[in-house]
């Protein structure tokens, strides 16, 4: 079996919908695919950790990384800023993992045009008084800021219309399974599926 190049998905939600909580569990249960880890200039939460969640890092650092172009894309979210190091995303595609970005619809715009075989999922929260109740019982964030994500929400779940897929986080094992589904179809395409099997197909064809 020869190593072809990996898939790259991009997933998007609304904050509190169950994006991070999804992409841990599908990362935790498949092989062959991993999910990048943003550089953001936003605070850490309570439990979380530098390098594992974000890199976090000042303002200036960013600025000079955005200078030095070593992101794929970037974004500001919340007054605060995100980037994928392009690097870290190449090298993982190239050596044939499956990559996943979990970014907001500015990041997934700017990935789709620069990598158009990108394949943009979106997640939705079952009602807006789910997605509220989530981001509460989170925990993580101050009331300003939950009000803020609940205003935001509405601006980001208008762009699940460029997505290619739609996943409603209503009870969490199931869409779990529409994640991993929606992972395998993508390594089944014929153009991937031949590129991995290319002795198999000149065996059989000759
Ligand atoms: P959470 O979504 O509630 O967990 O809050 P975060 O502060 O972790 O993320 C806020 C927003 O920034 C979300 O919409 C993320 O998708 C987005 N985001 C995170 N990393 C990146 C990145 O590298 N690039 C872009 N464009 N957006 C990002
Ligand atoms: P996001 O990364 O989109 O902001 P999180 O993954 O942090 O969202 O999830 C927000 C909260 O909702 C977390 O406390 C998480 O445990 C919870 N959650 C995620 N999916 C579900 C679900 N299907 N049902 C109930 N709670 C969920
Ligand atoms: P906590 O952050 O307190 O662990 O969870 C907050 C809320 O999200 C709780 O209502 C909890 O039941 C729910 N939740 C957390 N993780 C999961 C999960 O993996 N699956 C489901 N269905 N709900 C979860």
């Amino acid at each position: 079996m020869q190593t072809s190049r990996g898939n790259l998905f991009t997933v998007s939600a609304p904050s509190g919908a169950g994006k991070t909580s999804l992409v841990a569990a599908l990362v935790d249960a498949m092989e062959g695919i991993r999910v990048s880890v943003s550089h953001t200039t936003r605070a850490m939460r309570p439990g979380e950790q530098d390098g594992v969640n974000y890199h976090f890092v000042s303002r200036e650092t960013f600025t000079e990384m955005l200078n030095n172009t070593a992101f794929l894309e970037h974004a500001q979210v919340f007054s605060n800023f995100y980037g994928t190091s392009k690097s870290w995303v190449e090298q993982q595609l190239a050596s044939g993992m499956d990559v996943i970005l979990e970014i907001d619809w500015q990041g997934a715009e700017q990935v789709r045009r620069l990598i158009p075989d990108t394949i943009g999922l979106f997640i939705l929260p079952p009602s807006r008084a789910a997605l509220h109740q989530r981001l509460t019982g989170r925990g993580q964030d101050s009331q300003d800021i939950i009000d803020a994500r609940m205003k935001e929400a509405i601006n980001e779940m208008t762009h699940y219309v460029e997505a290619d897929y739609l996943i409603i986080n209503d009870q969490f094992d199931v869409a779990l399974d529409d994640f991993k589904a929606l992972v395998i179809s993508q390594r089944l395409t014929q153009q991937r599926q031949a590129q991995r099997h290319q002795p198999l197909l000149a065996e059989l064809l000759s």
